[in-house]
């Protein structure tokens, strides 16, 4: 008899881990409070960057590895995937970013192909959008083709859940079903405008300034962002949507002419560390924690889901 595991939370960590758990022939139900279109993970803008999470080598695993799943899945034409060209530009001149060292087709931008006079370096790296509609529905339906059924509702605490094991996976929320302290909210705030020609994410990440990036999409452009800690509100800022706009239009002069078309908050789970960690119920059934991972849960969801994986089936 196959394990049945019992995944909390459908964002993209819960539905990933769901999914490569059922690959490896799991039974799987999943529960949560909020279903795709109404995850954080739907917030996200969604481009391979390694953003406010830790620790540094299991990061540089979970998101080399994830990178690697996005390519097959683009190539595969799953919806909302799509293998693109980044751009990490920074005013003061700084050597080739950790994130990318080792990374193959990363190289050095000329001066004429940054975007303002006021950045000084830049790096063309390769990266992949997870457009979160598409690709979070293309994930609900994956699970769901193999039998998971997916039940909303609010769980209380984690021993009531049924199953032989559970994965714990509730994003910035995890401190109420855990005695975890170390699980904060860092709120980011998103505008979506009108699409635009060029393809290229541009992304300004650099200690001193707000992360800001220019996402393109199929039907709009995601431009960020913001990184407030523990504010749990998640209603949109004028003013802050007005800073985001201005600071995009540097990356991406073509942002100023585009009509705004809606902002939107999601709050990252930012935690010094992801924890990725097996642990036990109060019954002695196992449980895998999967939360925490700040500005990179696309970025990373593939290795932690491999991983997890590993831990309750191997
Ligand atoms: C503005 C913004 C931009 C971002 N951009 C990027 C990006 O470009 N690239 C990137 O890699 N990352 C990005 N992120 C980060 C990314 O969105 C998060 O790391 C990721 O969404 C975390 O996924 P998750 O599945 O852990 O959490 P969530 O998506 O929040 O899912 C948690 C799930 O658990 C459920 N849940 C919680 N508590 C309970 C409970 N008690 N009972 C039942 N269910 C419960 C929720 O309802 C939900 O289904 C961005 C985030 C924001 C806010």
């Amino acid at each position: 008899m196959s394990l049945s595991v019992t995944v909390v939370g459908a964002g993209v960590i819960g539905l990933t881990a769901a999914l490569r758990l059922q690959e490896a022939g799991a039974r799987v139900s999943i529960v949560a409070r909020e279903l795709p279109p109404n995850t954080t993970s739907n917030v996200a803008a969604a481009f391979w960057h390694p953003y406010e999470a830790g620790p540094i080598e299991a990061v540089e695993r979970w998101s080399r590895r994830s990178l690697d799943v996005y390519r097959e899945l683009a190539r595969a034409h799953v919806p909302g995937v799509s293998e693109r060209d980044g751009l990490m530009v920074f005013e003061a001149s700084v050597s080739e970013p950790a994130s990318l060292r080792g990374l193959p087709g990363v190289r050095h931008a000329r001066g004429d192909e940054l975007p303002d006079p006021r950045f000084r370096a830049g790096w063309f790296f390769p990266s992949v959008l997870a457009d979160t509609g598409p690709f979070l529905a293309w994930l609900v339906e994956r699970v769901r083709a193999r039998g998971a059924a997916i039940e909303q509702r609010e769980v209380r605490s984690l021993d009531e859940l049924g199953g032989d094991a559970i994965v714990h996976a509730s994003g910035v929320w995890a401190g109420s079903l855990t005695e975890d302290r170390e699980i904060r909210p860092l709120r980011g705030q998103v505008v979506s405008v009108g699409p635009l020609e060029s393809r290229t994410i541009v992304v300004h990440d650099e200690p001193g300034h707000p992360i800001s990036y220019v996402v393109p999409r199929e039907h709009d452009t995601i431009c960020g962002g913001s990184a407030d800690l523990d504010q749990w509100d998640t209603r949109a800022d004028a003013a802050l949507s007005k800073r985001i706009l201005e600071s995009c239009a540097h990356l991406a002069p073509e942002v100023a002419s585009r009509p705004v078309l809606g902002a939107k908050v999601g709050l990252r789970p930012k935690r010094p560390n992801v924890r990725l960690e097996h642990a036990r119920l109060a019954d002695g059934r196992p449980v895998v924690h999967d939360y925490g991972h700040g500005g990179a849960g696309i970025t990373l969801a593939w290795g932690c889901a491999e991983d997890v994986t590993r831990l309750l089936l191997s």
